[in-house]
């Protein structure tokens, strides 16, 4: 052939093809909009959604936390799947909640929220109760709730350490402190806990004090020695198999949010991009709720959300609940206000559930809540 009509076809070949890439790129632009819209007018119509009917001073002990799970069962069949995971030190089941729309079997992404790890913590379970009762009573008639159960399946433990909640402590039956019984830079003096375990198999001491060292608490012989902390690493290991994107544990009364690593000595570096979604978290908190996100002054070691973040690497929170003005010193017990504290936490549960692809995908959350009117309320000073 002919060299110039060859490269006269050779040229024909090469415009073609970028006119076609140009009209396909169009094309796909065109389709990304066109997605966007449907994204937002799915979520546009959002109706005024309802607050659960709960009172300040109604506080959910183990049987009453108990009760209401089996109420949502009842209630919402096709939203609701309430099992055990395990049982504690002294028999008691250790509830979770698995709420999503069952009727879509369609791919979804899961979360895990849990509270009360320390027994005596108690907004910390009653949150994950709320935020359970908050988003059974909006599916189908709230836009952002029926698309969150839609896309997710939402895993919830309201009472880590049942025991404690019953007795009203900090540890669990061992006296152990569960949320130092994890594996990670587990069972450090500087990091607060003392592996004494039970000496001789009986004697529970859960904390000693050192004068100019401090307060160390009892973090067990080893690691995931206490069944309470084997039933929340099996139960991450099984959500794990389901698009796990995101985890918050519940605390009182620090009054932030904090991300990993709180360990003295991390077991890894964090990316940049994980450094950057969990700081967009901790701005999008500072600036819209009335919690902060400064970091720990202290490095607790064995915790669960640092362990979380080692085994699973998705985006994982500390969440302290109430003020520390409110409560001084460890918060621990009921208070008043247990309504503001609820609607006060709520936003935060939403805005990361809103963004769960985000999370999910280490994308920045970016997605802003549709939030009931009054959340969150004023703060109380
Ligand atoms: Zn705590």
């Amino acid at each position: 052939m002919d060299h110039r009509i060859l490269l006269s076809l050779k040229i024909l070949f090469l415009v073609s093809v970028l006119v076609m890439a140009t009209f396909a790129g169009c094309t796909a632009e065109e389709q990304t909009v066109g997605e966007l819209q449907a994204l937002v007018s799915e979520r546009e119509p959002d109706q005024p959604s309802l607050l659960p009917d709960w009172n300040d001073g109604e506080y959910h002990d183990y049987d009453a936390t108990t009760h209401m799970l089996t109420i949502f069962n009842d209630n919402f069949p096709d939203l609701v799947d309430v099992f055990s995971i395990g049982k504690s030190i002294q028999g008691r089941d250790i509830w979770c909640v698995r709420i999503t729309n069952e009727k879509n079997n369609q791919a979804k992404l899961s979360c895990l929220i849990d509270g009360c790890i320390h027994g005596n913590e108690w907004e910390a379970g009653d949150a994950c109760l709320y935020l359970a009762d908050y988003l059974l009573i909006n599916f189908g008639n709230n836009a952002t709730v029926t698309h969150i159960l839609n896309i997710s399946k939402v895993y919830i433990i309201p009472l880590v350490n049942p025991d404690g909640r019953q007795q009203n402590t900090r540890w669990n039956a061992d006296n152990i402190d569960l949320n130092r019984n994890f594996d990670v830079d587990f069972g450090r003096l500087r990091g607060h806990s003392i592996r004494i375990g039970k000496l001789f198999g009986w004697i529970k001491i859960p904390y000693i004090y050192i004068p100019k060292v401090g307060t160390l608490t009892n973090c067990g012989r080893r690691p995931f020695s206490e069944p309470e902390a084997q039933a929340v690493r099996d139960v991450m290991k099984t959500i794990n198999y389901h698009d796990f994107s995101f985890y918050v544990n519940c605390h009182t009364a620090i009054h932030n949010i904090a991300t990993p690593w709180s360990a003295f000595k991390p077991p890894s570096e964090l990316t940049q991009q994980e450094i950057n979604v969990h700081d967009s978290v901790k701005n999008w908190v500072d600036e819209n709720t009335e919690y902060e996100s400064t970091p720990l002054t202290y490095h607790p070691s064995g915790t669960v959300t640092d362990w979380c973040f080692k085994e699973f690497r998705v985006p994982s929170f500390t969440l302290e609940l109430l003020s520390q003005d409110y409560e001084p010193g460890m918060g621990e017990g009921k208070h008043d206000h247990l309504v503001h504290w609820m609607n006060t936490t709520l936003p935060i549960f939403l805005y990361l559930l809103v963004n769960i692809e985000n999370l999910h995908d280490w994308q920045l959350p970016t997605i802003q809540p549709c939030l009931p009117e009054g959340v969150p309320p004023p703060p109380l000073h």
